[in-house]
């Protein structure tokens, strides 16, 4: 079978033939791959600047925002049977008897790093035909999200997000209303984040770079969102232009972003980081006033890192949530399905919001 495979000792990124994966284990479940998404750290990878190959290999195949569909099951396996569709998780845990996140089954808390992930480090991915993977790693998905169920991944991101705010939101002695909350970037990951914050009624406004008619900003209003231009609205006059949010998640990958838009925090707000930067330069921030807020306002600030299986269960049912509340929109954020011969120069060069390769066409 094909496998879009990544060689970075001889950084090359070519299609081979691979065995079919053969199930060996009571627990084992065949997956054949129906969709895979193609997202920032995929393209990092094919740029050399990290994915490791499994221990021996010298290549890794790519893919982590995968949905597939049940071939056959173990004896032992009573979650799924064939034909059932599935969201494939990515992390697993460390072998560490310690390290108690992934003793616990949550890896997504792992004290060590030394947890592998699918398609990205010390695992193989799911850019190929088939999978075979046990059956706590894989979350069923209802035939009603067959279109969209690639999105269940990167939707996880959100759906963390959302349990841990739940979590701190539970200190205040009242139930908090009229919430208003601000995602930074229009990427896929900050449309999904800003989906979530529509779909629990907050007043929902979006930063990013695009220009206030693009398809992005379009999407986002499509929805109910007020999106808000950089190409209009210098970082700097933001806050003054918005007023005060309760909720801001990052989205973009930028320290400077980041930091910049806390001027916005509310009291009491919590701001939560989700991007990765990338760089090591230094900044200039004016840490004091941000420290005095964060103390004399209450605030919090969390990073949080996808993802556990009940975060993918969560993921799963904000899809099917949004998928009641605006369909279009869901459907608009895939913007490209792309053979996997394709699927190379899609690696390259990004466009549309999210593309996808669809193993089966
Ligand atoms: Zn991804
Ligand atoms: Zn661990």
């Amino acid at each position: 079978m094909r496998a879009m495979s990544v060689f970075p000792k001889q950084r090359e990124i070519r299609i081979v033939d691979v065995p079919v994966p053969m199930a060996n284990h009571e627990h084992d479940v065949l997956v054949q791959v129906r969709e895979v998404g193609i997202c920032g750290t995929d393209r990092e990878i094919c740029d050399f600047h990290y994915g490791t190959p499994p221990d021996g290999s010298e290549r890794l195949v790519l893919g982590h925002e995968a949905l597939g569909e049940v071939v056959s099951v173990g004896p032992a396996v009573r979650t799924l049977k064939p034909g059932d569709l599935v969201a494939l998780t990515v992390r697993r845990p460390c072998p560490d008897e310690e390290c108690v996140a992934c003793r616990a089954g949550r890896q997504d808390f792992c004290t060590t790093g030394d947890f592998l992930e699918r398609g990205i480090k010390h695992a193989d991915g799911f850019m190929t035909e088939f999978v075979v993977e046990h059956e706590h790693y894989l979350v069923r998905v209802p035939p009603t999200l067959a279109e969209v169920g690639v999105l269940i991944e990167p939707l996880t991101i959100a759906a963390k997000a959302s349990v841990e705010l739940e979590a701190i939101m539970r200190r205040y002695p009242w139930e908090p209303t009229g919430l208003r909350a601000l995602v930074l970037g229009a990427g896929p990951i900050g449309l999904l984040g800003a989906m979530a914050a529509v779909s629990r009624n907050f007043q929902t406004f979006a930063y990013s770079l695009e220009a206030a008619d693009s398809p992005r900003a379009r999407l986002a209003r499509s929805i109910g969102v007020e999106y808000i231009s950089a190409r209009d609205t210098p970082l700097d006059v933001l806050a003054a232009k918005i007023g005060p949010m309760d909720i801001i998640f990052e989205a973009v990958g930028s320290a400077r972003v980041a930091f910049a838009a806390l001027d916005a925090l509310a009291p009491n707000g919590v701001c939560i980081f989700s991007g990765v930067p990338g760089g090591d330069k230094t900044i200039e921030v004016e840490l004091d006033g941000i420290m005095r807020n964060i103390v004399l306002k209450n605030q919090v600030l969390f990073g949080t890192v996808n993802a556990s299986r009940s975060a993918f269960e969560a993921s799963v049912q904000k899809l099917e949530q949004f998928m009641t509340l605006f369909p279009e929109a869901v459907r608009g954020l895939i913007t490209e399905r792309a053979r996997l011969e394709d699927a190379p120069a899609l690696l390259h060069q990004p466009r549309g919001i999210k593309q996808v390769v669809a193993m089966a066409a």
